[in-house]
């Protein structure tokens, strides 16, 4: 919060004036000739979601890139400007970007963006909370795009907001997102199958944050975890002993830890408990870059039930 005041009181002003004052509407077009729909996205995964959707006929400006976190960031001033022009924005909602308090609304608040350009993309999304702790004002949470449920209202919440915006490529529009709308119907449904077929003793989750909430609880998996969410303290003695002793009584075949965080809390209790590492990480918070190895949110969720279900259903 103290690094967001700075920002607000710093370099917004600044930038603010100067994206103001070099409006330039560089008007790029799609592959039939017509004018872009300017896009601005709150992180990877929707980012990628709205390239498949939109395709050749939007410009996607994304806010926080991979290797950064979600849950708090400080705009840049060519992320400034993007919002500024922004034709649509899209964010995630369920306070990842921090909620009504949060960097997000901040910006958009700060560029006068208008309310009907904003979309938040987990409405429908019943949300789910964390542990009521002292110190944690945020309680919701925001992995709901972990379940790939989740990810079919998503892609069809922006498929209905682009064939709106954009009404001169809205038959485009219409057959790209609903072909990628049932692509993620079909992973929804290869998560219930595959994990069917872990064998029951096996189906627990152990990651560092617990972000899995939202997956595990569709595809009845338990979960386990060091700490709730990335904003908190990361790891402690206490956070450690707590999932020891859960490991302790519980069959637990394997641990996992995610792409963006210290593994040095994980391999503790790998230590302490004898229970092995899963031999590759698991992707929550974000996709990395075009030209990596899980590059679209497709990929990921596929990378993350292959993952998932040949980790717990090993021989060990
Ligand atoms: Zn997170």
């Amino acid at each position: 919060m103290k690094k967001l005041v700075t920002w607000m009181g710093l370099s917004l002003m600044a930038v603010f004036m100067l994206a103001a004052c070099g409006n330039d509407k560089e008007s790029a077009s799609a592959p039939d000739g017509k004018e872009k729909l300017k896009v601005v996205t709150s992180f990877t995964i929707i980012a990628d979601m709205a390239r498949q959707i939109g395709g050749d006929y939007i410009d996607v400006h994304n806010l926080v890139p991979s290797g950064t976190d979600p849950h708090e960031y400080e705009p840049l001033p060519k992320d400034i400007k993007a919002a500024t022009d922004a034709d649509v924005l899209f964010y995630n909602g369920l306070n990842l970007e921090g909620g009504d308090k949060g960097w997000f609304k901040k910006m958009t608040d700060a560029v006068h963006q208008k309310d009907e350009n904003i979309y938040n993309l987990t409405e429908k999304v019943t949300p789910k909370y964390l542990t009521e702790e002292e110190g944690r004002d945020e309680e919701i949470n925001p992995h709901a795009f972990i379940d790939p449920a989740v990810g079919v209202l998503m892609a069809e919440k922006i498929t209905e907001v682009l064939i709106e915006k954009h009404p001169t490529d809205s038959d485009n529009i219409k057959k790209l997102g609903e072909e990628y709308v049932a692509r993620l119907k079909d992973l929804d449904k290869e998560y219930g199958e595959r994990i069917n077929d872990i064998p029951e003793q096996n189906r627990t989750l152990v990651t560092s944050e617990r972000a899995f909430q939202y997956m595990n609880d569709h595809y009845g998996l338990k979960e386990a975890y060091i700490w709730e969410i990335d904003t908190e303290e990361n790891g402690s003695p206490k956070q450690i002993k707590d999932l020891v002793h859960f490991i302790q009584e519980h069959k637990v075949p394997v641990l996992f830890v995610e792409s963006n965080v210290d593994t040095r809390p994980m391999e503790t209790v790998s230590k302490e408990t004898g229970v092995p590492m899963a031999e590759k990480f698991i992707y929550s918070d974000e996709i990395g870059d075009p030209g990596d190895e899980i590059d679209t949110y497709v990929k990921y969720l596929q990378y993350n039930i292959d993952l998932i279900h040949d980790e717990l259903s090993k021989k060990r």
